[in-house]
């Protein structure tokens, strides 16, 4: 063994360029290509139900380049897997930097990951998945108004905060939440085009609209004070009125009222393998709240 160890030794000491070329192939096309084997087992049928995927995770340098994408559901899942859901501070520092770094940085980036990963058997449903949740978003949800400018919404990163009505459970959406607690004046828009596939009384949402999509997804507005006129099975398109921000829910009673503050619930739901899985709307909020209809008040 330790004349085998010292011909080795020697054997690099009289060829020193050998060693260093070991040494940049290791750090040029093994470092990167081990990396991304240590990664590839992200991308799996499960992948979208992992709390890492359900909590959309997206740094805020992300928001305007999402926005002015065409395709921001193919970026943030290349942006996912690339960055282990953010929790790659290396990976992540690196795909902050090139974008900072390209003239064209969604293009950039797409070709510069696309390929590490679309061969894999499970991408085509994650794909398609990401693109449910972020390619049909237009608008954000509350309209404002120039004839009531202290109408004024907030919201925060409230996802799977503890919640007790019901037993303990957690937050399956974001609340947004009125500056004039007063039920019926801020009118509800939907985010998307979509069909109406849910309308009525809901123990938890009270007066609540499910709308499904066109890429599938099913965009939940929850606790509304009434209604446009609208009926289950009709087609909406993004920005039009679904109804009124209001306060219901919490009860069996059809159209209690009162037992939290004015605000509209708002949740994203994919249904996959035939489950429902729940995930973060406060990204997509963030991404659209630039983007308000402006409500005329008659
Ligand atoms: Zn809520």
């Amino acid at each position: 063994m330790t004349a085998v160890l010292s011909s080795f030794r020697s054997h690099f000491l009289k060829r020193p360029w050998i060693l260093l070329c070991s040494v940049v192939f290791f750090c040029g096309l093994l470092i990167p290509r081990l990396s991304f084997l240590a990664r590839k087992n992200l991308l799996n049928p499960t992948t979208v139900e992992s709390d890492e995927f359900r909590s959309q995770p997206v740094s805020e340098e992300l928001f305007p380049i999402l926005a002015s994408s065409d395709d921001p559901g193919r970026f943030l899942g290349l942006y996912w897997l690339e960055t282990r859901f953010q929790a790659d501070p290396h990976a992540l520092r690196t795909c902050l930097t090139s974008l900072n770094h390209s003239d064209e940085p969604t293009a950039f980036s797409v070709k510069k990951y696309e390929p590490h990963w679309e061969n894999l058997p499970d991408w085509n449903e994650y794909l398609k998945l990401c693109r449910a949740i972020w390619n049909d978003l237009r608008y954000f949800p509350v309209a404002t108004s120039s004839d009531c400018p202290d109408y004024t919404v907030t919201f925060e990163n409230s996802w799977q905060y503890e919640r007790t009505y019901g037993g303990k459970r957690r937050h399956e959406g974001i609340d947004i939440m009125a500056s004039v607690n007063q039920r019926g004046i801020y009118p509800i828009v939907s985010m998307t085009d979509g069909t109406i596939q849910n309308l009525g009384w809901l123990e938890l949402g009270g007066y609540r609209i499910g709308i499904l999509a066109p890429g599938g997804a099913y965009f939940y507005y929850a606790h509304l004070d009434s209604y446009a006129p609208l009926t289950e099975g009709q087609q909406v398109h993004a920005g039009d009125l679904l109804g009124y921000m209001g306060d219901t829910g919490y009860s069996k009673t059809e159209g209690t009222t009162g037992r939290f503050p004015v605000h509209l619930h708002l949740g994203i739901y994919l249904t996959v393998n035939g489950r429902e899985v729940s995930v973060n709307s406060y990204p997509a909020l963030r991404l659209t709240e630039q983007r308000k209809v402006n409500a005329v008040y008659e």
